[in-house]
């Protein structure tokens, strides 16, 4: 009959992401295809919601511990600019002081369980599902990371990132992830704010407007798909856009 002309909703339902990844699956395949990594292709519904629940309940965790990991980078920019995720967001951010690194693997290793997933990341698993790899940890693309991450589950490896901030000469940079970073003023991360987002206790940089106008320019209250499109990481269109030290 009319298989060749289905409606869009129709072709959605008989999709993978109508269906929807969750704790005990794998993540959608559209989300775990680097090809279209910082392009303008939309996030999976449920992979952008999972993100939000891996969001927080690291952000509970972290109040729990009073380990001041901040939000940071997209999550926070999706936050604070239009009080969710990015919809093409693919991960979740946040920063902490380096000098609190031990700190934050022993509260996992307080409430967490040991476990050592199949291809070799060991960490420690949450009654939550949450999985926390202090290093070298696999996302779902198959890339390891030089930095803590904290899973959605040993299973969906949706992740945050958590970026160790160290000082430097002018303030405070991200180490561990190469040079396509840049440093900030210590005064928007040695004391932090405190949102309440949805009922939910999350730390921000003390003053999140200014920090965001620094990370993404000026213009960074109107939305951008196209951002790292546009303005690479590392790149000279990038260093030009945005004010750095
Ligand atoms: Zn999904």
């Amino acid at each position: 009959m009319h298989t060749s002309t289905l409606l869009p909703e129709e072709k959605k339902r008989n999709s993978v992401s109508a269906v929807g990844c969750h704790r005990g699956s794998k993540v959608c395949t559209e989300t775990s295809n680097i090809s279209t990594l910082r392009t303008n292709v939309m996030t999976p519904k449920c992979c952008v919601d999972n993100l939000s629940t891996l969001m927080v309940e690291a952000a509970a965790f972290f109040h729990k511990h009073e380990l001041h990991c901040w939000l940071d980078w997209g999550s926070l920019l999706g936050v604070v600019r239009e009080g969710k995720l990015l919809a093409w967001d693919r991960d979740v951010d946040f920063g902490f002081h380096a000098h609190a690194e031990n700190a934050i693997l022993e509260a996992f290793a307080n409430d967490g369980r040991p476990h050592r997933a199949n291809n070799g990341d060991i960490g420690f698993v949450l009654e939550t599902g949450l999985f926390y790899v202090p290093n070298w940890g696999e996302d779902y693309a198959g890339n390891r990371a030089s930095i803590p991450r904290i899973y959605f589950s040993e299973t969906n490896r949706l992740y945050a990132d958590m970026y160790p901030y160290y000082r430097t000469e002018k303030g405070f940079g991200m180490g561990r992830i190469g040079p396509s970073t840049y440093d900030i003023e210590g005064k928007h991360i040695l004391s932090l704010r405190v949102v309440n987002w949805k009922g939910h206790v999350i730390y921000v940089p003390s003053e999140p407007e200014e920090y965001l106008a620094k990370r993404y320019g000026e213009d960074w209250m109107v939305p951008d798909p196209d951002f790292y499109q546009k303005y690479p990481p590392g790149s000279a269109e990038l260093m030009g856009k945005i004010n750095q030290l």
